[in-house]
């Protein structure tokens, strides 16, 4: 099972993950998490990141593929997993489906036969800001959440199109209950995994 977990900040996106590779007994592996592990352990990487993080942008593309290139070789991964926070930009998009192709995944790059998919929740922006400003993380004050929610619409968007075209989009609800989203992604994924 190779999912990736699209949806804007505040979506429930690691949540979802969360719960979902806890049941299917595979790696959540979230972006957004190891970069703050990098800032709390004060690695180049992490004071690289932090300005780009506090204040709502994204960090430069090759620092996540270094990134997600390294956690996809690691032996945990190859049974699969659900990736949450990547891909965030279409240079990412594309850099990723090329190394899948690398680590041998059958057609990804045609994207008909492979198993990955990609699952978009969606919420609308009044829902994600409310969210969003009761949670409370260090860039979860109102002026970075704006800016965040503006460069996901502007750079991560266009992806659910690039999904979508090559028919591997699952597109699910955000705005309600959590356990009926997760049921709902149950269903929808686990089929034919
Ligand atoms: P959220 O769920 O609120 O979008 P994440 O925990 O996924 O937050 O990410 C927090 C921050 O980490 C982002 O605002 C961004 O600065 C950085 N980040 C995470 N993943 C990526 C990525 N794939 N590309 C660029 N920046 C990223």
């Amino acid at each position: 099972m190779q999912l990736i977990f699209m949806g804007p900040p505040g979506a429930g996106k690691g949540t979802q993950a969360q719960i979902l590779a806890a049941l299917w007994k595979i790696p959540h592996i979230s972006t957004g998490d190891i970069l703050r592990a990098c800032v709390v352990a004060k690695t180049a990487l992490g004071l690289q990141a932090k300005a780009y993080m506090d204040a709502g942008e994204l960090v430069p593309d090759q620092l996540l593929m270094d990134i997600v290139q390294e956690r996809m070789n690691q032996p945990d991964a190859s049974a699969g997993w659900i990736l949450d926070g990547f891909p965030r930009t279409v240079a990412q998009a594309a850099f990723f489906d090329k190394l899948l192709c690398d680590v041998g995944v059958e057609g990804s790059t045609s994207g008909k036969d492979c198993d990955l998919r990609a699952v978009n929740l969606d919420v609308p922006d009044n829902v994600l800001v409310t969210r969003l400003l009761s949670r409370g993380r260090q860039d979860d004050n109102e002026e970075t959440i704006r800016r965040r929610l503006q460069v996901y619409r502007e750079q991560t968007e266009p992806l659910i199109e690039f999904y979508s075209a090559r028919e591997q989009l699952v597109a699910v609800d955000g705005d309600r209950d959590m356990g009926l989203v997760t049921a709902e992604l149950q269903q929808a994924l686990s089929g034919d995994s």
